[in-house]
């Protein structure tokens, strides 16, 4: 393992991610230090732009722990709206973040033994009876809050690496067709073309469909 001085997530860091985030709980900031480890390691500044960084969660949807995502977002740059945030829906907490210059990517996976703690924890008992998080004793919320953001990194998150990780980039597209039927803006790579004629998906989708329904 090579040296790394991990970042410090500050105060004002921490605020601004709770704005974003929207409350106060233990998984965006498990985000927050997986971003921050993972460019760390890699010796990356956080993303501006779309091509610099590509950060790859498993989390899926509409379950515990799901807020990780956003602590990811926060302090990665690697966002919904930049199309650098890519979401692998495994039911899994890792994040990857890759580096399409230099094609080096990190894995990192939270330790098993400390994610099925959790669960056991009154924090998660809690949530699983719908209690949301923002209406929460801050007794049970703030130690792990404080735990994830303070213990050491190796603690809470294992680390594959990668040297030429597997990853081909899309191009972005700046090119738009008027579709034929709706006449809505498309952007090109997602119109298609029917009878020399531009069409968006939903469109499209109708004319093939009607013409595929049986005749009685
Ligand atoms: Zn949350
Ligand atoms: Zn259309």
């Amino acid at each position: 393992m090579h040296a790394m001085t991990e970042t410090t997530i500050t105060a004002e860091e921490l605020q601004a991610s709770e704005y974003f985030h929207g409350h106060r709980c233990p998984a965006m900031p498990q985000g927050l230090r997986a971003g921050h480890v993972a460019m760390d390691w890699l010796e990356v500044p956080r993303a501006r732009g779309g091509g610099e960084l590509v950060a790859i969660i498993e989390t899926g949807s509409h379950h515990f722990s799901g807020c990780f995502a956003d602590g990811v977002m926060f302090a990665t740059g690697c966002t919904f709206g930049k199309g650098n945030l890519i979401q692998n829906p495994l039911g899994k907490f890792a994040l990857t973040l890759y580096v399409p210059k230099s094609h080096q990517a990190v894995r990192l996976i939270p330790h098993y033994e400390r994610m099925s703690q959790c669960l056991t924890m009154d924090f998660f008992k809690l949530r699983a009876q719908g209690v949301p998080p923002f209406d929460l004793d801050p007794k049970v919320t703030e130690p792990l809050i404080q735990d994830v953001l303070t213990k050491p990194w190796t603690e809470i998150f294992a680390l594959q690496e990668f040297e030429d990780y597997p990853f081909d980039p899309v191009p972005d597209v700046f090119e738009a067709v008027q579709c034929s039927l709706c006449h809505e803006l498309t952007v090109k790579s997602y119109a298609q073309q029917f009878h020399h004629q531009w069409y968006c998906k939903p469109c499209l989708d109708g004319i093939i469909h009607a013409r595929l329904a049986p005749t009685v």
